[in-house]
């Protein structure tokens, strides 16, 4: 198994982990881009958002709805904070497990870089 973010998600490499269910795991980036940034991470390995199926809606859902949760948990929700996920190169998608990135804590520009 060669994915990192696999490996996080069986301890084989360690994450400041603060948040776990049976099928999602998020965890503070290791190069943080924001105050807060954070990755919330299936634990079903797919490999781009490209790649999902009809099936995966309901996990993509929940991805969502726990960064709204930690977003609260992490006093941002008035401030603003943003869901990102990147697709491929041009996006600069650089882990290919798929993650949302929830970003927050400072003033972020629009259109982005
Ligand atoms: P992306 O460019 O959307 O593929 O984002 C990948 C993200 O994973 C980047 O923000 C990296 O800083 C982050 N990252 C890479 N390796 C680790 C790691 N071992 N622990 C936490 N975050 C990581």
């Amino acid at each position: 198994m060669e994915c990192i973010f696999c490996k996080i998600i069986t301890g084989e490499i360690p994450a400041k982990l603060i948040y776990q269910d049976d099928d999602i795991v998020a965890f503070r980036d290791i190069s943080p881009q924001a105050p807060i940034h954070i990755l919330i991470i299936p634990r079903k390995h797919i490999e781009r958002i490209s790649d999902m199926k009809d099936e995966d809606a309901g996990l993509i859902g929940n991805l969502v709805l726990v960064g709204k949760k930690i977003a609260q948990d992490e006093g941002i929700t008035e401030s603003g904070f943003r869901l990102v996920f990147n697709n491929n190169k041009d996006a600069g998608q650089a882990v290919f497990h798929i993650h949302l990135h929830l970003l927050g804590g400072r003033k972020f520009s629009w259109p982005p870089g």
